[in-house]
């Protein structure tokens, strides 16, 4: 650690119960370029606890089984389990019910499952969808395909100089033509943490819908769906201690019972003839075919691991981690921050003058310190501050303030050599 931050208790977490928390993540104990591994690139995806890993183990070691048909002893144990992790989900983001929870393949799947069932029903020609800026491509395009489709069209509220939303400019753009309003909870590029619950309130008040891509607010903030209000709220596992390829879309009851399902198949099906078939009822209706079910299993170890570390004791340590990160990269003349919104998470976009960010990542992981650099999946934003990219340290509760201390030392070697 840090000689700084030895023996300094930060809020949430003390130094030394950061460091039992890294033992839990085998992956982080490794050389990369003959160098420790420093990991920060956590908005991309988080690295997985010994528990999550185990949890997907056993599930092929003991319990292997299709759920919710069988009528034996592995199938009546994998299906309990699977609805766990639904029963631990729907405390997790405080959900009216468990079965306003659709299991998803993740974030951009439930953001094209609304865009399909709820879009293509309800959108006429004419009608406005509002996203934001800011968005992650996985929140522009489903949106842009079911508007084409439809005739509708879609509204952009600006972002600001410092990676704000302008919500007087949002408040101009609702209409009764407003249908659907889709935004961002904590930006992956700029890490803004948006104000959702008075974008939620204003689209409320011009009856719109409002979905919330939850993808990076779900391991740093606590998620309150009945508090927000919000009508639709999608994170993905992969973000949250998860594994890949499983995530959520939370949708209240009577909206997700007045849209059609989006795929058909097996489960999703009440009875079938070659007349008609008749659909089941949520969540069931929107989970055709045989689900990821290890993954959901190691799903629900995640969501327990993170409880157990607790959502306010992760945001308290990582915003100390973050504006230390901050204030370091600062005091490096050559750096600029992109985003500097005054309620930010966990995410530290930057430029290097004169140096291309893909150079900056490839000589970082070249002292083993993993960085995303690029668009991050949101080109319009990109174009927006006019750059092509930036350089991103993505923050995680395992990071530690001397692996800041070692990122920015190679910051500053690599633009000495450089200039
Ligand atoms: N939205 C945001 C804000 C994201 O950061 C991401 C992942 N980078 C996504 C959506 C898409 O998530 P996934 O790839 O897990 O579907």
């Amino acid at each position: 650690m840090s000689s700084i931050h030895s023996n300094t208790q930060v809020k949430g977490f003390q130094e030394h119960e950061i460091e039992q928390l890294r033992k839990e993540f085998p992956i982080l104990h490794q050389s990369v370029n003959g160098k420790p591994l420093v990991y920060f690139d956590n908005a991309a995806t988080t690295q997985k606890p010994k528990v999550v890993i185990e949890s997907l183990t056993r599930y092929y070691f003991e319990l292997n089984s299709n759920i919710h048909r069988g009528a034996h002893y592995l199938a009546d144990k994998a299906t309990t389990a699977f609805e766990n992790t639904r029963q631990l989900l729907h405390g997790f983001i405080n959900s009216d019910e468990a079965e306003e929870i659709i299991f998803t393949q993740g974030t951009t799947d439930s953001i094209n499952l609304v865009a399909n069932s709820y879009g293509r029903k309800f959108l006429k020609e004419g009608d406005e969808v509002i996203i934001s800026g800011m968005e992650h491509h996985s929140n522009i395009v489903p949106w842009q395909m079911v508007c084409e489709e439809k005739k509708a069209h879609l509204k952009i509220i600006p972002v600001e100089d410092d990676g704000t939303l302008n919500i007087e400019a949002f408040k101009g753009l609702l209409s009764e033509k407003t249908k659907i309003v889709s935004v961002v909870h904590i930006s992956n590029a700029l890490g803004t943490i948006n104000p959702v619950e008075e974008i939620i309130s204003l689209a409320h008040q011009i009856g719109a819908v409002v979905f919330i891509d939850g993808a990076q607010a779900s391991a740093h903030l606590d998620i309150d769906v009945k508090k927000l209000k919000c009508d639709f709220y999608a994170f993905s596992g992969h973000k949250v201690f998860g594994p890949t390829g499983i995530g959520i879309l939370y949708g209240k009851r009577k909206l997700l019972e007045a849209m059609n399902p989006y795929r058909g198949g097996g489960e999703m099906i009440r009875e079938v003839t070659f007349e008609k078939t008749t659909y089941n009822d949520i969540p069931f209706k929107f989970e055709a075919g045989t689900p990821n079910i290890a993954d959901v299993i190691a799903f629900g170890t995640a969501l327990e691991f993170t409880s157990k570390l607790g959502k306010k004791n992760i945001a308290a340590y990582e915003e100390e981690l973050r504006e230390y990160c901050t204030t370091k990269l600062l005091e490096i003349p050559e750096i600029r921050i992109i985003g500097t919104a005054p309620d930010k998470a966990s995410v530290v976009s930057f430029l290097v003058e004169g140096m291309h960010p893909f150079d900056v990542g490839m000589m970082l992981d070249a002292k083993g310190i993993a960085v995303r650099t690029g668009h991050h999946c949101t080109q319009p934003l990109m174009q927006r501050f006019g750059i092509e990219g930036t350089i991103r340290i993505s923050l995680a509760v395992y990071n530690t303030f001397s692996e800041i201390d070692i990122c920015v030392e190679a910051l500053k070697e690599i633009i000495k050599k450089w200039k």
